[in-house]
């Protein structure tokens, strides 16, 4: 209990504040009222314009990809990612259930099924021990796709998600993918900035997605992206996300089921406001980080580091208290002193959309969802 009265006067003092500190708020220090003020004097508030084209280019160059698609928000940028990757109905993508649930609704939107496995302690993302036993067991190499041999149903996609930015075992995963000729699609929503050994994280897989809603290291007010390094698939994501009409001055020419997920420009000028910052975010964040491991060091509670071979944006921060009891006193002691925390997300397969789906054993997820609380994790100001 001590503790938990140091950890608020610790997070406070840092804030500078006694006031309701959220877990995480946006910061616009930037060119943000400028960029946007400047979209609406050009007329170009909606679906075209230069920041949309502008923000694509930045994202190219973050991300270190070949092309970037923006997107309404980076569930819809998810949706098409995975029908590109080849999902369709029927099919079934492996996944964890200790996700945001935009990352099962992806797949659920696709018609396909959710096989959720477990995650990996350290990185809290999913686990290629776990892929891989579930593959030995009930993978079929088929010509040139996977199936699972019970189901016998198409394994069309594997969707990890690195968890509150960081990084999986990415490398592991690829080439169990490979191996099994799985396509990989990374959900990097949470993860912007993170890095796996020295590549961008979205940047592994056949297209990977990012974030951009209100509470994510950075902001376009509501959005998102898709990257990928084939050129042809970045042009079809492109194409669908747009409606899927064929290039006309004047006419209407759709010729297969697209969708209307762009991103507004209005939008997208925010984005590259806030991009152009990213890199100063993600030094405070680290610092912030770097105290937090600092304070938790001698504590019953223990601060998430990243791990080896990963350089962790540090979007959310996160503890592990020692078990339900601990993190609930915890939850409600913070809370009371108007510092907020939130525990980490319900298992999917806890959710009533997803009750029927498979799951393997879930040891670390279960052992993860009972003890793992985000604490305030916003840009310190200083
Ligand atoms: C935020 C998030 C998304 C996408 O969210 P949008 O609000 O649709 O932009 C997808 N997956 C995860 C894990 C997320 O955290």
């Amino acid at each position: 209990m001590q503790e938990f009265k140091e950890t608020i006067s610790f997070i406070q003092n840092y804030y500078n504040t006694k006031e309701f500190i959220p877990l995480h708020e946006p910061r616009f220090h930037g060119n943000e009222k400028k960029y946007v003020m400047d979209a609406v004097e050009s007329t170009f508030v909606s679906s075209v314009g230069a920041y949309v084209d502008k923000f694509e280019e930045m994202m190219e160059v973050i991300s270190r990809t070949n092309k970037a698609i923006a997107v309404v928000n980076g569930t819809s940028g998810l949706q098409v990612a995975l029908r590109l990757a080849g999902v369709s109905a029927g099919d079934e993508v492996i996944t964890q259930a200790l996700t945001f649930v935009a990352t099962a609704n992806a797949i659920a939107y696709n018609n396909a099924q959710p096989v959720f496995l477990d995650v990996d302690l350290d990185t809290m993302g999913l686990s290629p021990v776990a892929v891989e036993n579930f593959l030995e067991e009930y993978g079929e190499i088929r010509g040139e796709a996977c199936y699972n041999k019970k189901t016998n149903k198409k394994i069309a996609a594997c969707l990890p998600m690195h968890t509150f930015g960081f990084p999986v075992k990415i490398e592991e995963l690829l080439k169990i993918c490979k191996k099994w000729k799985i396509p990989f699609v990374e959900d990097a929503a949470e993860s912007l900035g993170s890095y796996y050994k020295d590549k961008p994280t979205g940047s592994f897989g056949e297209l990977g997605v990012f974030s951009f809603n209100g509470n994510k290291i950075v902001t376009s007010g509501g959005g998102g992206a898709i990257v990928t390094n084939n050129l042809e698939l970045g042009k079809k994501a492109k194409y669908l996300t747009t409606t899927a009409k064929k290039p006309h001055s004047y006419e209407y020419v759709h010729d297969e089921l697209g969708y209307n997920y762009r991103m507004p420009n209005l939008n997208a000028a925010l984005a590259c406001a806030q991009l152009e910052n990213l890199d100063i975010f993600l030094s405070k964040k680290r610092k912030l980080a770097e105290n937090y491991a600092k304070f938790f060091e001698n504590t019953n509670i223990k601060f998430k580091k990243e791990v080896p071979c990963t350089k962790a944006n540090y979007w959310l921060m996160a503890v592990e208290l020692e078990n339900m009891e601990q993190r609930d006193l915890f939850l409600k002691t913070t809370n009371e002193a108007k510092v907020m925390t939130r525990p980490i997300w319900q298992l999917m397969y806890k959710l009533p959309m997803y009750r029927n789906c498979f799951k393997d054993e879930q040891k670390n997820a279960e052992f993860l969802e009972d003890r793992i609380v985000n604490i305030s994790s916003s840009v310190p100001l200083k």
